[in-house]
């Protein structure tokens, strides 16, 4: 059986992004995901599962196909006085609205004296995500998973 669409498939993965791991299932577990529905994977993990037998897998996702192209217009500069108070550093994450109203994530990429520079791009936009891991299994869902848009039983909510 391969994956697709209404199929659990209980797997452990690493991303690395620039060479460095950035999520990954923790040591020696697995998680169970019902493949298609809102599922709580990482960007572009379920693209790389789709149509994949159980065994190891490594594919790198390139970033049209992950979190996106880094668009520059997303970078700006703005006052340090328009920021909350407190430190700020390389790093720092804040809320904030869009033109749209939209939240978005706003990362500290730079400080320039009383200019800071925001990047409200996707995380990883621009990056391509090397996914390496194992597919252990992979079984068809049950109606009732199906309907409940979860995993039932081990791995997954248990009602
Ligand atoms: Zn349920």
């Amino acid at each position: 059986m391969d994956v697709r669409p209404d199929t659990v498939v209980r797997l452990e993965y690493v991303l690395r992004v620039d060479g460095d791991v950035v999520d990954a299932t923790p040591e020696g577990e697995t998680v169970s995901v019902l493949y298609g529905h809102a599922t709580t994977l990482p960007t572009g993990l379920e693209g790389v599962l789709l149509g994949r037998e159980p065994g190891p897998f490594r594919e790198v996702v390139p970033p049209e196909l992950g979190a996106g192209r880094h668009d520059p217009a997303k970078v700006m500069a703005v006052g340090r006085e328009e920021l909350p108070a407190g430190s700020v550093e390389v790093g720092e994450q804040f809320y904030a609205q869009d033109e749209k109203g939209s939240p978005v994530t706003a990362r500290v990429v730079g400080v320039e004296g009383e200019r800071v520079i925001l990047d409200t791009n996707p995380e990883f936009a621009g990056k391509a995500l090397e996914y390496t891991g194992v597919i252990h299994d992979i079984r068809e869902a049950t109606p009732g998973e199906i309907s409940h848009g979860h995993v039932h039983g081990e791995g997954g909510v248990q009602h």
